[in-house]
């Protein structure tokens, strides 16, 4: 279904291509030909690049063999395209998240395509405010050790996870927050968990570090009790740490 919706934001990204490079040649008709040369090249190479991005999306995706490299250069294609595409997806009403869920499993599959031997203690895991239960009032901001694990959130799990591994695991109340606690911990890899608008952003934002996004699940709409697939977030500690 996402990837339909992408496609479809591709195509009319082309067609627009096509049709301002038709314009375009249409208007300098009366200048030098060398014009219309330099503006053709340009539209042919972007229709070129578009349609080799979404040929290799379109296989990472549907879980084809590409190659690590192909999978670094076409989420950096993506990542050019990204405002251009969201803008599209949401002037025809496409919601914005099937784009951004795209964006996230890219980069996911390009993190999974790559080989890692971390100590746990260099993964920093965050997790979004609203996993812990509304009407809880214990402060898991500041140390997540103050669960009480009554298991009425995920964030029991977390306390669980965290002896088990002895990774580093913070819940953060905004992307200001995540930054500070990144820069404070200087981790060597992240797992984290949030909603599409919130991966997309810090996936995009944290450049020299691995983050792996892990979308939280919202049965009770946006940022109340949302909840986590501890078993995914174990896999990728164990993922980043080379054990099985
Ligand atoms: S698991 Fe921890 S954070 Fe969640 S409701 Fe219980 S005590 Fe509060």
């Amino acid at each position: 279904m996402n990837m339909k919706k992408y496609l479809a934001t591709i195509g009319i990204l082309v067609g627009i291509l096509l049709l301002g490079g038709i314009f375009i040649n249409f208007l300098i008709s009366s200048f030098s030909s060398m014009f219309e040369v330099v503006i053709n090249i340009i539209v042919v190479s972007l229709v070129s690049i578009i349609l080799f991005s979404t040929f290799i999306t379109s296989r990472i995706l549907h879980n084809k063999k590409v190659s690590s490299s192909l999978m670094s250069i076409n989420l950096k294609i993506v990542g050019i395209l990204f405002p251009i595409i969201i803008s599209i997806a949401s002037t025809v009403g496409i919601p914005k998240n099937y784009i951004r869920n795209i964006y996230v499993k890219l980069n996911n599959k390009y993190i999974y395509s790559n080989k890692y031997n971390l100590r746990c203690e260099d993964i920093l895991v965050l997790i979004p405010h609203c996993v812990q239960k509304n009407s809880c009032k214990l402060k898991v901001t500041t140390n997540i050790d103050n669960c009480k694990t009554c298991g009425l959130c995920n964030i029991g799990d977390l306390v669980g996870l965290k002896e088990t591994f002895n990774v580093n695991i913070f819940v953060a109340t905004g992307g200001t927050l995540a930054r500070k606690i990144i820069l404070d911990n200087r981790p060597k890899a992240i797992i984290a968990v949030a909603c599409e608008r919130d991966l997309t952003s810090g996936v995009q934002d944290v450049k020299k570090i691995p983050v792996l996004g892990v979308f939280n699940k919202r049965p009770n709409g946006p940022c109340v009790d949302t909840s986590i697939d501890i078993l995914e977030i174990e896999n990728a500690i164990k993922f980043f740490t080379n054990t099985k």
